[in-house]
């Protein structure tokens, strides 16, 4: 299954730029909303334009089209939804029960309901889906509908991941390599497992987890929670005895305990240098250096799980590097602050990386800290992510159905919501924010995290403690002016002030471009037809990640079980 006739790459649309909204509707309490919902569900038998909200959106996760799309308008879905359903003759249209509920999100309101149902087409399988349903004269009209996979009949469950033991194969043609051994290779992994194909990851550290305990910096914690970073399958790989916020060693601990409970194929300490496709054989044959030794193996399928980003520091240039007697670094090469203990500190850049580092400075006793901060910083609390998702991700809630809950929604819908609930947070704690910006912080306090992620990637600061060190006066903020030069002691300003420090460290960013790194291992001419990695196509889907991209290769991110921002 592969998408319908796209050529890749295909343009990057915004998030923003996709036609959605949420219904503000009127939906008294006291409705019968099982009711409701079962009354409107056989309408999608015969599904008329007549039925659909101005507004309304589809996305499908595999069920009807075989990949991620999202259709809009009502003529629009209607026609693709009345083809789709002549292909794959969806049957079995039933809702959930204690499924249907009225939602509030700030001035959205609608009705959802889950449902199941199974197609009998080229491809039987049993699936789900939700339904969103607005009043309108008299009448419920479908807003919203999401439609997913659940299993493919005379397969195994890729969601049944059981504890066993490893049978790591380098002959042969395997069904898959796996570049990668980090949260998106293990998990892939574990899917692979889970349904029965041979694969092998390829890991160049000697450990699997030491790309978080050696290759970044020692204090590192995941911002997002524990749960949302959970691995497919039972037991469940971070426990909940582990902190909230995942330290490199809980990330490493659970990766280790994740491929020796569920026995992942993984070879360490080899780097994998190419990979060529050969057309007659439909076979990758992959290369790779452990040790002084060359290994080779082949595969059907090859999946790079190689890390979206970190590839290439951005770092910007100032006047007169030469004259500058203390030390300047990327964050990329940052690991402690313990060589410039008691001593004078420079951040340049003020999102997650920069906070982290004035902590690492603030704790080394630094004599003075100084944030350079460029322009406005969208401030995340901690507490608000708790909120927008520790209902969804939580010890209670299997990872897989978390997943649907939040992913199963088109991405221009999710962006909607995560915004409300975020500005209903940010309203309800100004004070939280007056304190940055009574430091000289300049904060945003309405952010988009889909934006962020999807269209920017980065440039916000989820708070998870280090806020306080500016809030409180701990770290000095400089905002008002920017570097231009560097000074025998220092930085010189734009406004012609001058900062020492013995160390100024570059929390600026990396150039992200998955298809690049992807180009040294696949050479140029495969690189060239390949869809791009990240942004959004002008559906609103995920361009190069989790489907066909134009090659029997993948970009895999972790994007999908958990979503993992940085
Ligand atoms: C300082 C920092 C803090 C972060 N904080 C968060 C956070 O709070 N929450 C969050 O969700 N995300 C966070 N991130 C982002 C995080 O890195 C990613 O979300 C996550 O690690 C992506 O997982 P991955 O498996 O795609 O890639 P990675 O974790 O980068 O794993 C890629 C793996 O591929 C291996 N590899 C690469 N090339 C080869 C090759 N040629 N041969 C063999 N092996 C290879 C690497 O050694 C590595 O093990 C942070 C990142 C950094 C740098």
């Amino acid at each position: 299954m592969g998408s319908i006739g796209i050529k890749y790459p295909t343009p990057a649309v915004s998030l923003s730029d996709h036609p959605a909204t949420l219904p503000e509707v009127d939906i008294p309490d006291n409705i019968d909303n099982e009711a409701v919902a079962t009354e409107v569900l056989p309408k999608l038998l015969d599904l008329s334009a007549e039925t659909l909200a101005e507004n309304v959106i589809w996305r499908d996760s595999l069920a009807l089209t075989g990949t991620f799309r999202t259709f809009y308008s009502p003529e629009q879905v209607a026609k693709i939804w009345r083809y789709r359903h002549k292909q794959s003759s969806i049957t079995d249209l039933a809702v959930t029960p204690g499924s249907s509920q009225v939602l509030r999100f700030g001035s959205a309101t609608w009705l959802q309901a889950s449902f199941s149902f199974s197609t009998s087409g080229a491809c039987p399988a049993t699936c789900s889906g939700t339904l969103g349903l607005v009043p309108h004269d008299g009448k419920w009209k479908i807003w919203l509908i999401t439609t997913i996979l659940e299993q493919p009949l005379g397969f195994p469950d890729v969601d049944k991941l059981e504890p066993g033991t490893s049978d790591l194969k380098t002959d042969g043609i395997l069904d898959c390599v796996v570049v990668g051994a980090g949260i998106a290779g293990l998990s892939l992994a574990g899917r692979l497992k889970a349904i029965g194909l041979s694969y092998t990851i390829i890991e160049q550290y000697a450990e699997v987890g030491d790309i978080w305990t050696k290759a970044r910096y020692d204090a590192v914690k995941l911002h997002t929670s524990r749960d949302y970073n959970q691995m497919p399958g039972k037991p469940i790989s971070f426990r909940p005895e582990d902190p909230y916020h995942l330290r490199s060693d809980d990330i490493a601990a659970g990766f280790q305990r994740y491929v020796k409970t569920f026995g992942i194929n993984v070879m360490t300490s080899t780097t994998v240098t190419s990979a060529n496709f050969d057309g007659a054989r439909k076979a990758w044959t992959i290369a790779a250096r452990s040790g002084g030794e060359l290994v080779t193996l082949r595969a059907r399928h090859l999946v790079l799980a190689t890390g979206s980003r970190g590839a290439d520091p951005v770092t910007p240039d100032y006047a007169h590097k030469e004259k500058y007697q203390g030390d300047a670094i990327h964050a990329m090469s940052w690991k402690n602050a313990a060589p410039w203990k008691g001593k004078k500190g420079i951040v340049i850049g003020s999102a997650n990386s920069a906070h982290d580092i004035i902590g690492h400075m603030v704790d080394a006793d630094f004599s003075s800290v100084t944030l350079v901060q460029r322009s406005k910083t969208w401030v995340l609390p901690s507490s608000t992510f708790g909120t927008l998702v520790d209902d969804v991700y939580n010890p209670q809630t299997p990872s897989e159905i978390s997943d649907r809950i939040l992913l199963g929604n088109p991405l221009p819908v999710q962006r909607l919501v995560a915004m409300q609930g975020i500005r209903m947070c940010a309203d309800a704690s100004p004070e939280y924010f007056d304190k940055f910006e009574a430091q000289g912080f300049k904060t945003e306090r309405y952010g988009d995290l889909w934006g962020m992620m999807y269209d920017h990637e980065g440039k916000h600061f989820f708070d998870v403690g280090n806020g306080r060190l500016i809030a409180d006066g701990h770290v000095k903020v400089k905002s008002d002016a920017l570097p231009v030069a560097y000074t025998e002691t220092g930085l010189e300003f734009s406004d012609g002030s001058h900062v020492d420090a013995d160390v100024i460290v570059f929390a600026t960013g990396y150039k992200s471009d998955l298809k690049n790194s992807a180009r040294r291992i696949v050479g140029p001419e495969i690189a060239e037809g390949l869809e791009e990695f990240w942004q959004c196509d002008r559906e609103g889907e995920t361009r190069g990640a989790w489907r066909d991209t134009g090659r029997m290769l993948n970009f895999f991110c972790s994007y999908w079980n958990h979503c993992t921002l940085c």
